[in-house]
């Protein structure tokens, strides 16, 4: 049973590589360095194969320098000039970090590489790659057919490729079930699991030190996938546990709100009985849409307004769902879900979900 993966030092990759030697295979693992701004990561990734080989676990590990070539092409991973974004993982936005073609190249080196090891060492070679279903929407080239395309393309183009397979045993799964599986996988082999995912990162953009905000998409996905297995995420961040957690809920539930055109329970919103002096803003673009002049206590547990900014311009739909006839309210600018305006006999009523706001006091 032999394997060649790539190991970029984030947590699904390593979630793989646990999973791989816990079914008995003799793995390799390619880690890419390719001028990425969280570098960090191949550095991590050399200390679990360290702890590993503590642990009498044999892994071939190679660092392979891809700065020249990567560093020609246009990304927020690694351009100095895009900022990387912050936020819900599945935001428009954070296409600026997709790297153009990266899986592709990557695979084409790892295939390259099962190649010659199949070669040498007469040996049928599972290529094993740690995508998984969390990245299907940002990410083309972490998809199944991609992937049974690439497959297909490299089998036409090479001798021996009958002994090479792809592996993605997490294609259909999210990083709550890598996390599930490695917890499994690291008792088996008695390892630490605090240890094996302290020595990881997810982060997009850490800090000199290598310190994640917590505020990264990516970071804002793995932090919930270990709270909803119970669990700390063993790393450190720039704030504390409670706060990158507390974050990463309100970003949670304003995707599911502003983009998905839920609705957060009532009397749970931050400005349900907030009435300080000041303007409320678009908490997806920052436009203005109201004044604290026209909120006021309507007892029904959202903040409500009587009118909205003149120059909101809030998009106005006719919202049939729940078997009622509602006018829904939504960003002129972004298009995101706000909530609903009533008209009742002491005039309009905008009732807000509070999690789509973000006040700034006068
Ligand atoms: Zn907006």
């Amino acid at each position: 049973m032999r394997a060649v993966m790539s190991l970029s030092g984030g947590m699904d990759s390593t979630g793989l590589l646990i999973r791989l030697i816990s079914e008995g295979y003799k793995v390799s693992c390619i880690s890419f360095d390719y001028g990425q701004k969280h570098k960090i990561e191949v550095e991590k990734a050399a200390q679990n194969i360290a702890y590993l080989r503590q642990n009498n676990i044999s892994i071939e590990h190679k660092v392979i320098d891809l700065t020249s070539t990567i560093g020609i092409l246009n990304s927020a991973l690694t351009s100095n000039e895009i900022n990387v974004p912050e936020g819900h993982y599945e935001k428009e936005q954070m296409k600026s970090t997709v790297v153009p073609n990266r899986n592709a190249i990557f695979s084409s080196i790892i295939y390259g590489y099962a190649l010659s090891i199949s070669e040498t060492e007469s040996t049928d070679v599972k290529i094993a790659l740690g995508v998984h279903s969390g990245d299907h929407a940002i990410y083309p080239d972490c998809r199944p057919e991609f992937y049974h395309a690439l497959d297909n393309a490299f089998s036409i183009g090479n001798w021996g490729s009958e002994r090479i397979d792809f592996h993605l045993p997490y294609i259909n799964g999210d990083k709550v079930y890598i996390l599930r599986d490695s917890l499994k996988n690291c008792k088996k082999l008695k390892l630490d699991f605090d240890i094996v995912f302290g020595n990881t990162i997810t982060s997009y953009n850490p800090d000199e030190n290598g310190i994640s905000s917590g505020k990264s998409g990516s970071d804002v996905e793995r932090i919930l996938a270990f709270d909803s297995l119970g669990r700390k995420d063993p790393i450190q961040y720039q704030d504390s546990w409670e706060t990158v957690l507390s974050n990463a809920k309100k970003e949670q539930l304003r995707y599911y709100v502003m983009k998905e055109n839920g609705t957060e329970r009532a009397f749970t919103g931050e400005y349900d009985k907030h009435f300080e002096k000041g303007s409320y803003h678009c908490a997806y673009c920052n436009k203005l849409l109201f004044s604290s002049e026209s909120k006021f206590n309507s007892g029904c547990g959202w903040p409500a307004f009587s009118e909205e900014d003149q120059n909101a311009n809030i998009s106005q739909l006719k919202d049939t769902s729940h078997g009622m006839v509602r006018i829904e309210v939504r960003c002129s600018e972004c298009d995101s879900h706000l909530g609903h305006l009533f008209h009742e006999s002491r005039g309009p009523r905008y009732c807000i979900n509070s999690i789509c706001l973000e006040f700034k006091g006068d």
